[in-house]
């Protein structure tokens, strides 16, 4: 079947996520029928390396021979089961792993089935903690601006990306927002380090006004990612854990898309030596196979919820697919790769070889800046350099990237005006090249009139 008659199935029937289904008029879907690697494959035989790892999720390539081994013994064991009342060995051998390979203290694995549940579950437990304690005030989360916790209402009432939240603001709960310390708007010649801990006074004087109502402040550590790839100074998260002692509020960190090795260190947080109260991981947890999403929290909470059922303490949250089989098994595999391949020093490598191939790019005089932590590298387009004035979002510059890198075999998927780069960890140095190049001649192409 061809590419496009298999998108008039697809367009007959299926509504897609984060689409105005209207663009397929003028770009129909790509089906994939298999993919490899780095590379996705279509219908007609046309290959694209995956830039963004298919939404941020995979870690170590498509069909990676041992993951599949795994789920498909996995398969032949057990492939689902409620995990109420019962339980079985990839669960327990999960959370035994992640439990100790997370920030210490972090001694309670809760499962969920993807990355919105996950941020759910954490600003319930929160909220909760202190309920079960007396302290029923505090009723209210803080977030950071431009931050994204993900789509489901609590999530999105912590977020704070217009183009997703705006419409449906009369049915979110009241969150206290903050400004970022984004480092974009730092000034000339200010380092992130200081710039990030100037913007810290902000949180400092809400937490001093609002503690008492105040369960958790929500943070995605070091990367705003879907705010556009934002990126800021480790000093913050330090900063913020000892406010957060300081106030008594919680710290619920979203790791859910820099997690496992994507800033650098296997968690983010670990770059500012802190422990938060819930840390949330999904997304390439798994390896970018399965749904899976897990809430890591200390034993003083789950103390909280603990004692006499009558008490009706406790945490009386669930998903269907929470901790299933398949999915931990999958995310067992990824993690025996973290470790027989010595992932986070390679990756400083390929990082290298990312900045190594977009160098000069930051002097297009379309580009207001090239950024990058670890094994996240964006581009940031605007019509003025000096002013730093965006194009209007009617233009969807981005949108021409996008188009021209489907040409030449490469997904790209820019956020607005910012094209970036979060590939697989298996990705080689010409493939980073390719991507690179190709990014170049999409930015010329959208930047020339
Ligand atoms: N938090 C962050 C930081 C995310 O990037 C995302 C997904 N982009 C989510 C939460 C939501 O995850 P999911 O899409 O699995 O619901």
């Amino acid at each position: 079947m061809s590419n496009l008659a298999f998108a008039q199935r697809d367009l007959a029937v299926l509504w897609h996520p984060c689409t105005q289904m209207k663009d397929h008029e003028a770009l129909p879907p790509v089906p994939i029928r298999r993919g490899q690697g780095v590379w996705l494959e279509d219908f007609e035989g046309k290959r694209y390396l995956d830039a963004i790892s298919s939404w941020w999720v995979n870690l170590f390539g498509h069909a990676h021979p041992y993951i599949n081994d795994a789920i498909k013994a996995q398969l032949e064991q057990l492939e689902h089961v409620i995990l109420a009342g019962f339980s079985h060995e990839p669960a327990v051998r999960l959370a035994e792993r992640l439990t100790h390979l997370a920030p210490p203290s972090l001694s309670r694995c809760f499962y969920a089935d993807n990355g919105s549940s996950a941020v759910e579950v954490a600003l319930k437990m929160s909220y909760h903690y202190w309920r079960n304690l007396g302290k029923t005030r505090k009723t209210r989360f803080v977030t950071l601006e431009n931050s994204y916790h993900g789509e489901t209402l609590g999530a999105l009432a912590v977020g704070d990306v217009a183009l997703y939240k705006e419409t449906y603001a009369p049915l979110l709960m009241d969150v206290i927002t903050v400004p970022s310390p984004d480092c974009f708007h730092r000034e000339k010649g200010e380092s992130w380090a200081d710039y990030s801990a100037r913007r810290f006074s902000d949180m400092e004087k809400t937490l001093a006004a609002h503690s008492e109502e105040v369960c958790a402040v929500i943070v995605e550590p070091l990367v705003q990612c879907a705010g556009s790839m934002r990126m800021y100074d480790p000093v913050y998260l330090k900063l913020l854990r000892e406010a957060c002692d300081r106030y008594g509020v919680h710290l619920i960190a979203d790791e859910i898309a820099v997690g496992f090795g994507r800033t650098g260190s296997l968690f983010a947080c670990e770059q500012a030596g802190i422990t938060p109260d819930f840390l949330c991981l999904s997304k390439g947890l798994t390896g970018g196979y399965l749904p899976l999403s897990a809430v890591l929290t200390r034993e003083t909470v789950y103390q909280a919820f603990y004692g006499d059922y009558a008490t009706l303490k406790a945490f009386l949250h669930s998903h269907s697919y929470t901790g299933n089989p398949l999915a931990c098994t999958a995310a067992l595999a990824s993690l025996d790769l973290f470790e027989r391949d010595d992932v986070i020093a390679r990756n400083r490598i390929l990082a290298r070889e990312m900045a190594d191939a977009t160098t000069g790019l930051a002097d297009h005089p379309h580009v207001a800046e090239v950024r990058q932590t670890g094994m996240i590298l964006a581009v940031e387009l605007v019509e003025d350099k000096n002013t730093r004035q965006p194009y209007p979002w009617q233009e969807r510059r981005g949108r021409q990237v996008y188009r021209h890198a489907l040409s030449r075999g490469v997904l790209l998927r820019p956020l607005g005006d910012v094209v970036y780069f979060m590939p697989p960890y298996v990705i080689a140095p010409e493939q980073i090249r390719l991507m690179a190049d190709v990014a170049r001649e999409g930015i010329a192409l959208a930047t020339a009139d």
